[in-house]
């Protein structure tokens, strides 16, 4: 094949229309190898392969599935531990409920409620058996007999007291 301004032209030209090398070559009647060297002469701008862009002459590596050898595992459906329901809480039925006992009534010791007329003055330590009220006979219009009135009253003003000095 003779290059000739004429051919160099056309090879520009089908080139520049982004043609593949195969392509041109076919078209002018000439090899592709013809075309990528006479090209490559020209200093064609390199443009990307409407076909693969991976460069040419290259073709793209086929992907080979990855063959497994040997036993294959199961699915994993079938491997996956199967997942026990929650236990669903079943209601007792009425007739099988068992019967609750019956509280056993503590009858509670009836503190010592001082009468009103008696003096409520605690005396000994609360919640044991040494407690007690005063239980002596309360001053008129106080809840105290007059011994504990003179005190809880003398406390009281002597707190008013302090909290006015
Ligand atoms: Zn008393």
């Amino acid at each position: 094949m003779e290059w000739t301004d004429e051919t160099i032209a056309r090879l520009r030209e089908l080139w520049a229309e982004g043609h593949s090398t195969a392509e041109i070559g076919r078209r002018m009647g000439i090899s592709k190898n013809a075309v990528v060297g006479k090209a490559h002469r020209l200093n064609l701008i390199a443009r990307p392969s409407p076909i693969r862009r991976d460069g040419e002459g290259v073709p793209p590596r086929p992907v080979i599935p990855r063959r497994v050898s040997g036993p294959t595992l199961p699915p994993l459906a079938a491997e996956a531990p199967t997942v026990p329901a929650p236990p669903v809480a079943r209601p007792i039925p009425v007739r099988a409920r068992p019967e609750l006992p019956k509280p056993h009534v503590v009858r509670p010791v009836p503190m010592h409620t001082p009468r009103p007329q008696s003096c409520c003055w605690p005396l000994g330590e609360p919640g044991t058996r040494s407690f007690r009220f005063c239980d002596a006979v309360a001053m008129q219009g106080k809840p105290y007999c007059t011994e504990h009135a003179a005190i809880a009253y003398v406390k009281v003003r002597d707190r008013r007291e302090e909290a006015a000095a």
